[in-house]
């Protein structure tokens, strides 16, 4: 009887999901990654005056108070600001000089294997904690040659790496520790805020990150004498003065309009935060309980900014895939993302370079196949929320009748 009964809303639900020709479940697209944006008149205000000063770039007012903000924040030393995060990691690299071999994790946004990949460095692909997705350091341990010269962790999801082991592994080996914390603006560790640990730590500022200044990036660091040669860099190894490169450089300087954006954006920190850990929570309590399905939590007594919220899709136990499952979604204008699939080393140049990685990187592989990560953001309101989770769970409640009608 109720089978039956089950049977029947699942076979009258079904027939209204997108996929099966139903009508979309949001008219316009829902994205991952839409941006942050503060109080648009004080943009304006900023930018009038950049404007009326005439002064664009080359550490102008704006950027040096954006750099002062984020060192004040963190309660770091220095933060140099940056076009972007790709260009702040490669300037990290090369001004703390790191050669040959350098381990780093797979499961990262490719922009972590490429900056190495671009200075002649060789990235040796370590596999991660399944628990927390970040650079597993036992692992790490054991991939250390003659030739390795660093570590590069990524504090994935803004989850601090073990960072704690990692510094153990470096100080024992000799080796820098520098770490990818893209995700991890205002993310805590142990109570400190990440942009302490390692030599250097990397942060981006793009218009998908929690905190954006269009494009942007910012390396920091407590170590002074780093921080000259990155400023050196930052600006075709120009001294103070005119006419006087000390050394080689880029050009890696963030502009004025840029650094307006994210001066904007500091001031409705409280506000994102407090939007995205909502998100989060509601996220958390509609998802809860389903078999097969982890929902990403972070540990609460640190500080997070819940940029993004991860599902793990055990297709075993759900009996529909990850795959199927972002389809549907997809279908209904949900415009879920498969975050970090497939993993750096299966793609170029890596699976070329490094083929043998496949079999060494089993949790990567495996959670390339199970993440899924969801809209949320300021641009996300409780009512989307409830509509994305009603049908994430009437899909997974129904995974096998559901992918036999797909297949
Ligand atoms: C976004 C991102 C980067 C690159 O930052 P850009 O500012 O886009 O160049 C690097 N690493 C990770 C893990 C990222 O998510």
């Amino acid at each position: 009887m109720v089978q039956a009964s089950v049977k029947k809303t699942s076979v009258r639900l079904n027939q209204k999901l997108a996929i099966f020709g139903g009508t979309p479940t949001f008219g316009d697209k829902i994205y991952v990654g839409r941006p942050n944006i503060g109080d648009r008149l004080h943009l304006l205000n900023r930018i009038n005056d950049i404007l009326d000063r005439k002064w664009l770039s080359n550490g102008g007012k704006y950027v040096q108070e954006f750099e002062s903000r984020i060192a004040k924040i963190l309660g770091v030393k220095h933060c140099i600001a940056t076009c972007n995060g790709t260009v702040a990691l490669q300037i990290a690299a090369k001004a703390a000089n790191l050669t040959g071999e350098v381990i780093v994790p797979s499961f990262t946004f490719i922009a972590t294997a490429h900056a190495l990949q671009w200075l002649g460095l060789t990235p040796v692909f370590c596999d991660i904690d399944p628990h927390t997705h970040t650079i597993d350091p036992q692992m790490v341990e054991k991939l250390i040659t003659r030739d390795t010269s660093a570590i590069l962790g990524v504090h994935v999801w803004g989850q601090p790496c073990n960072v704690e082991a990692l510094s153990a592994i470096a100080q024992r080996h000799n080796l820098k520790l520098i770490f990818d914390a893209a995700h991890a603006f205002y993310s805590s560790y142990q109570g400190r805020a990440i942009g302490n640990f390692g030599q250097a730590e990397v942060l981006s500022f793009h218009a998908t990150k929690f905190l954006n200044t269009f494009e942007g990036g910012a390396v920091v660091t407590n170590d002074d004498e780093l921080a000259n040669s990155i400023r050196l860099m930052v600006n075709f190894g120009f001294a103070a003065g005119y006419d006087n490169a000390m050394s080689i450089g880029t050009n890696g300087k963030m502009n004025e309009v840029c650094a307006a954006m994210g001066l904007t954006g500091l001031e409705s920190l409280d506000e994102f935060i407090t939007i995205n850990h909502r998100n989060y929570k509601l996220y958390q309590q509609e998802l809860g309980g389903i078999p097969g399905v982890r929902f990403f939590t972070f540990n609460e007594s640190e500080k997070n900014n819940y940029q993004y919220i991860v599902l793990e899709i055990d297709e075993k136990i759900t009996q529909i895939s990850r795959d199927r499952l972002m389809q549907i979604l997809h279908a209904e204008n949900i415009l879920a993302r498969r975050y970090f699939y497939p993993g750096c080393h299966q793609m170029e140049p890596y699976r070329s370079l490094f083929p043998l990685s496949q079999e060494q990187l089993p949790y990567t592989n495996c959670l390339g196949e199970r993440i899924l990560t969801l809209p949320t953001g300021t641009a996300i309101i409780p009512e989307d929320i409830s509509k994305i989770t009603r049908i994430i769970r009437f899909v997974l409640e129904h995974g096998l009748s559901i992918s036999q009608k797909l297949s």
